[in-house]
């Protein structure tokens, strides 16, 4: 048995720069013999766009679009581009979140009926959002692979909104994967350690937390951007064919630990 992905397309969302989870599954998909296709998330003087393709260029996906989940027309038009390039499509990996700095940080129920709003669109909805559009696509069956965290779980200082957004997430894994396990694409979220990245820094803490990790964590460290990438990759093979619906650990051990 081999984990080989050769001869399958894949979507993935959320480069931003080198240190994004996304690059990590991005690279070992790559590795794996997929066909890539990469999103960004376009801002008006074209800074992302050039970020993106500065990071991706080594492993020159086939495709390179611009896609904000808030808008539908670029959602579409995604979707509409892998079509007309591959015809057919069978990884999706949805690693993107987004909550503004007040939902990140001081009283839970202080956040604002807008910044709730946004951060559920943006981190949650996108999910099945994508799925919709995927599913036409993925005529030979497929895996659908979303990023969480223990903080939609249990309580973690500061991840505050977050943490809604992310248990809305998990339950969305499951609904999806029961709706779409007819059509043999399977839906799975990783749960990541801990991992320095822009969207990280943006919650209090995140270095205390990584640092408590390390010395609480049975394999005494946090996890890298590769480690996830390789679950990723074993989660989008016919290796784990038999598994949908499922939150899995890739956070060196911490989440079964009591005394955390
Ligand atoms: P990152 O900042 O590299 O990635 C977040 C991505 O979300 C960026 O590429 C950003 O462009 C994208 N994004 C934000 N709003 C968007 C929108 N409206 N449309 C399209 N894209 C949008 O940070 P990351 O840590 O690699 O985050 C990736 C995923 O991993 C997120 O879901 C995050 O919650 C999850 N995660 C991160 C950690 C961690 O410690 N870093 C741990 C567990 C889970």
């Amino acid at each position: 048995i081999m984990l080989d992905l050769t001869g399958k397309n894949a979507l993935v969302t959320g480069i931003a720069n080198n240190r994004s989870i996304a690059w990590g599954i991005a690279q070992q998909l790559h590795k794996a013999g997929a066909n890539l296709a990469v999103t960004y998330l376009p801002d008006e003087k074209g800074r992302f766009e050039k970020k993106v393709r500065d990071v991706v260029e080594p492993i020159n996906p086939s495709l390179i679009l611009p896609c904000n989940v808030q808008n539908e027309d670029q959602v579409e038009a995604t979707f509409k581009a892998i079509g007309d390039t591959w015809g057919k499509l069978d990884i999706v990996i949805h690693c993107l979140a987004f909550a503004d700095k007040e939902g990140l940080g001081g009283d839970f129920s202080s956040i604002s009926r807008e910044a709730f709003s946004q951060s559920l669109e943006i981190s949650t909805f996108s999910l099945g959002n994508l799925a919709k559009y995927a599913k036409p696509l993925m005529t030979e069956g497929g895996s659908i692979v979303t990023l969480t965290y223990l903080g939609g779980v249990k309580v973690i200082p500061n991840y505050n909104l977050m943490g809604v957004a992310k248990a809305g997430l998990e339950m969305s894994v499951r609904y999806l994967a029961s709706e779409l396990g007819p059509d043999q694409i399977r839906v799975n979220a990783i749960s990541a350690g801990p991992i320095r990245t822009l969207a990280s820094s943006a919650v209090g803490g995140i270095l205390e937390m990584i640092r408590h990790v390390e010395a609480v964590a049975p394999l005494k460290r946090t996890v890298t951007q590769l480690e996830v990438g390789n679950t990723a990759a074993f989660l989008c093979s016919d290796l784990a064919s038999g598994i949908t619906g499922q939150v899995i650990y890739v956070d060196a051990g911490y989440e079964i630990m009591g005394m955390g």
